[in-house]
């Protein structure tokens, strides 16, 4: 995978990108502006849309910010467009749908940090530049004034957006003392903007870390799934490592950092888990394209049971048995802990679990029922899985790489061809409960169960049969029974 993309741009061009971009917002945005002036309020642009102007990045949900009270915004609001909805009127904002558009209008907020107190407030301000300095980021503290379209940013947001820098318009220590969610969401921009997060910004950072403690499990998560949806993930995790904060929100990540044994005979799997990440990405497109925080989150974690199953051996090599299996555990309780839903919680846990399988194929030796097994164990997470398997393999060894693929080609081709001859998504005993009971001439109940389960061991072993063969078979298995 890439790298970043060039960072620095000149601050001539991000105006010339902001112009063009407003430009096109021009028919929702200055009809707003007006509609706002006219009734007495002020209005602005504000935050990730002003930013991602700049950047040549066109939106279609916009945010703004205003001087009226949420209850002139909705009145002015639901004039103007198709549907609103209250967001969270205690925190002041109104979204509103119109046509394809999406805007989100929020009341000013006052300097939120209060020395004094040292309390994070919600108190509802009057002036943009307020609004502004309690905002997370530099580069997300611009605004354009509507109508008339002025650009305001008093904290040097344009210079940091050029260089490719993040930093807080007021004292870092201060706006993380606010909200300390803000230090994820450094590591989030980051990876999202491929930019570096300005030194004081990572001291305090690494200093506020157990702050990081009081935020809900939910905000966390939502800010750890979209650094792991970014452009470049690497650089937004070997910050939250760098600083500590991994270890508080995701400790399973810098605990791969294992030491080497003295013999350096093993690679350090912290530095392999950021590679099979990477080439995960590089094979998102087999996934329907986009990024896939499944997939990437299944191979953030695909090796997380390698600390706890370390064994060192005599002749100073080293194993790590079962580290699929103790893997899968420790990732269904980190997501459990994250709160994340059931559905996702199964499908990663499921690829950790089966992310070694394929390394008992050999050289193509697996049986036709082994093949079954494993897509019928992969289910529904059998792309993720060739995904997965794929990408972890890091060795420098060309040919070894090179064979690896191409075993797992000779595997994808034989899963195809069975697939076509079998239909082995919806692999299913030849013989259905209703038809088990009759030719068993037994009711509903725990022997019907044992007799699927037979017959669907059956199916997978031997592939599809005829309903004399299934009934032979089934005959023959009741006799059998004691
Ligand atoms: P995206 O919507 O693509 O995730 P964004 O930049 O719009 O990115 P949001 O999380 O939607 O980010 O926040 C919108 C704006 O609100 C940000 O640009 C920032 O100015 C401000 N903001 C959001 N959360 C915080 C926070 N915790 N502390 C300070 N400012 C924040
Ligand atoms: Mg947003």
């Amino acid at each position: 995978m890439s790298g970043p993309e060039q960072t620095t741009r000149t601050v001539v061009e991000l105006q010339r990108n902001a112009d063009g971009e407003l430009k096109r917002l021009a028919p929702v945005v200055d009809e707003l502006g007006e509609l706002f002036a006219d009734a007495g309020h002020e209005l602005a642009v504000v935050g990730g849309p002003v930013r991602d102007a700049m950047l040549g990045r066109p939106h279609t949900d916009l945010d703004f910010a205003t001087s009226a009270r949420p209850d002139d915004t909705e009145r002015l609001l639901a004039a103007w467009g198709d549907a609103t909805w209250d967001m969270g009127r205690d925190f002041g904002t109104i979204g509103c749908r119109k046509g394809d558009w999406t805007v989100e209008v929020t009341t000013y907020r006052s300097e939120a940090y209060d020395a004094a107190s040292r309390k994070p407030t919600v108190d509802f301000g009057d002036t943009l530049e307020g609004d502004l300095g309690r905002r997370d980021f530099t580069v997300n503290a611009m605004a354009v004034r509507l109508p008339g379209r002025v650009v305001e940013d008093p904290y040097g947001g344009v210079v940091d957006l050029a260089q490719g820098v993040l930093r807080t318009p007021g004292r870092p220590e201060d706006s993380f003392s606010d909200d300390p969610l803000r230090m994820l969401r450094a590591a989030r921009f980051a990876a999202q903007l491929g930019f570096d997060v300005a030194p004081e910004v990572v001291a305090a950072m690494t200093a506020m870390a157990e702050r990081i403690e009081i935020i809900s499990a939910e905000r966390i998560r939502d800010e750890l799934v979209k650094l792991i949806s970014a452009s470049y993930p690497r650089r937004g995790l070997a910050l939250l490592v760098e600083t500590g904060l991994a270890q508080r929100v995701l400790p399973e990540l810098p605990a791969l950092a294992l030491e080497r044994d003295e013999h350096h005979r093993h690679k350090d799997v912290y530095e392999h888990t950021l590679t099979v990440l990477e080439q995960s990405i590089d094979l998102e497109d087999r996934l329907g394209g986009g990024p896939d925080f499944i997939s990437r989150f299944a191979a953030l974690m695909h090796d997380v049971g390698k600390p706890r199953t370390r064994k060192f051996l005599d002749d100073g090599s080293v194993t790590f048995h079962h580290h699929d299996v103790v893997g899968a555990k420790i990732t269904r309780k980190r997501m459990q802990a994250l709160r994340f839903s059931k559905d996702e919680i199964d499908a990663v846990t499921k690829l950790v679990e089966l992310h070694l399988r394929f390394h008992g194929y050999g050289s193509g030796e697996w049986t036709d029922s082994a093949v079954r097994r494993y897509v019928r164990d992969a289910g529904d997470q059998l792309a993720r899985l060739h995904v997965l398997t794929r990408a972890d393999c890091t060795t420098r060894n060309r040919n070894k790489a090179e064979r690896l693929r191409r075993t797992y080609d000779d595997l994808e081709a034989r899963i195809e061809r069975l697939q076509e001859q079998e239909e082995l998504d919806a692999i299913r005993p030849d013989l259905d409960g209703n038809q088990i009971m009759e030719l068993l001439g037994i009711g509903p109940g725990r022997e019907v169960g044992q007799a699927y389960n037979f017959l669907l061991e059956l199916r997978l072993d031997r592939g599809p049969m005829s309903p004399e063969e299934a009934e032979a078979a089934l005959r023959e298995w009741w006799a059998g029974r004691s």
